[in-house]
């Protein structure tokens, strides 16, 4: 069978006249004698609402039912997906993540994939229908609904297009496709034709939400290609690919940024064994993620100075979780919101030296104070003032050449 999974997201389904859209899309592969699965976000903003309303009821709503509440957005849109396809007169029906069922394994909110029961789905299929699937949403084995993640339909289509051993997996969304950074923030970003799945690892869990990461690790697990494009342009997207697929000669393949960070810088903490550990248990207990962490290097072998950063969101939390540590000692605590962190991502990093310096010369040219650093084989990060954001965007295409075409 040759199958195809189409994912569209929120901004493809965000309005009935973009739903008559993607029905037509659909039915193209249907025309060229492909099988289809279609996956569907909700429609764009209902998720966030309904986020809202469940701080509404309760601040301490209940996990699993969040995951029922949040989840329902993709069965309005998936139903009128289908409703829009018998319309068009072709056989078609919703499947919500239960009823086939799709399995998933973990918490609430952050559940993971792990089985899917094709013989419904296959039947149908076979019989001509055209399914229209639940992205984001599970069933764990105490038979309740599940979430996987903000952003998580795009790893629902790449788990049915290794279930189902689809030829192609398309993720439709509103832009042609990843490029080289944020075109919404970058007028001259540039789309990517093949993009390696390491690096669209990096720009994802850096900031580019064009992807969701949880995703992009189960393609690279299972070798899924992955097709971006765009459902309002018939223009060619992007590929995403195992490394060897692909021949570019460009040292720095994107640049990511990320909003609402914050950072906190713990002076004069004593300099001894089991220190950070004690300052990180509590916060990884309240499941705080810690970003990037820099300890000083100790001037007199007693005390240190600790800065990491974490989500805005997060800060009060933390804020109330460090000041009842007693286990620690410090001579003052600091905060400091509206900071973002700049990343280049690159395999070409791993044999061209001097990316380093590049980028801190040209942020150094640009007046831009560096107040944190992180690396990795394929990226450098860097912590700035999010008011120098757009500047250091600007700064950074231009220096490692991504303005120019590919
Ligand atoms: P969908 O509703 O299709 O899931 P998302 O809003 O999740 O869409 O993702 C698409 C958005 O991702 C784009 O509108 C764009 O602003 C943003 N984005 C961030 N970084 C990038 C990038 N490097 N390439 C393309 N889009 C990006
Ligand atoms: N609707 C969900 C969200 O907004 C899932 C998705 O968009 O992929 O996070
Ligand atoms: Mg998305």
């Amino acid at each position: 069978m040759k199958i195809v999974v189409l994912k569209f997201g929120g901004t493809s389904v965000g309005t009935i006249k973009k739903i008559k859209r993607v029905a037509k899309i659909i039915i193209d592969y249907k025309k060229k004698n492909y099988k289809v699965i279609v996956v569907s976000s909700a429609m764009s903003g209902v998720t966030n609402e309904l986020i809202k309303k469940s701080f509404e009821i309760s601040n301490g709503f209940s996990e699993s039912e969040h995951d029922v509440l949040v989840s329902s957005g993709e069965q309005v849109a998936c139903s009128l997906i289908a409703g829009r396809l018998i319309h068009d007169g072709y056989e078609s029906r919703s499947w919500l993540s239960w009823q086939i069922p799709i399995l998933t394994k973990g918490k609430y909110k952050n559940s993971r994939i792990n089985q899917i029961n094709k013989g419904n789905i296959i039947k149908y299929l076979k019989k001509g229908g055209i399914p229209v699937v639940t992205g984001f949403q599970g069933l764990n084995d105490e038979n309740r609904i599940t979430t996987i993640g903000r952003g998580g339909s795009d790893a629902s289509a790449i788990m049915l297009a290794k279930f189902f051993k689809a030829e192609r997996c398309i993720i439709y969304t509103d832009v042609e496709g990843v490029y080289t950074t944020d075109p919404n923030k970058l007028k001259n970003a540039k789309k990517i034709k093949t993009i390696s799945y390491e690096e669209m690892l990096e720009m994802a869990s850096l900031g580019a939400k064009v992807m969701q990461p949880v995703s992009i690790q189960d393609a690279r697990l299972n070798r899924i290609d992955i097709e971006v494009r765009s459902s309002f342009s018939k223009k060619s997207g992007t590929l995403i690919t195992k490394r060897s697929n692909i021949i570019n000669n460009k040292i720095v393949t994107g640049i990511s940024s990320t909003q609402n960070d914050s950072k906190v810088s713990l002076i004069g903490v004593r300099d001894k064994p089991g220190v950070a550990a004690a300052i990180f248990k509590p916060l990884s207990k309240n499941l705080i993620n810690v970003d990037m962490v820099v300890q000083n290097i100790s001037a007199n072998g007693k005390e240190t100075d600790l800065t990491f950063t974490i989500k805005t969101d997060d800060l009060n939390k933390t804020k109330k979780i460090i000041q009842q540590n007693k286990t620690i000692n410090y001579r003052k605590l600091l905060f400091e919101k509206g900071v973002s962190k700049i990343s280049v991502i690159g395999v070409g990093m791993i044999t061209t030296p001097g990316v380093t310096f590049r980028m801190f010369q040209s942020l150094a040219n640009e007046k831009i104070n560096i107040k944190v650093i992180s690396t990795s084989e394929i990226k450098i990060s860097v912590l700035i003032d999010k008011k120098n954001t757009q500047k250091a965007l600007i700064a950074l295409h231009k220096e490692f050449k991504l303005d120019k075409k590919k």
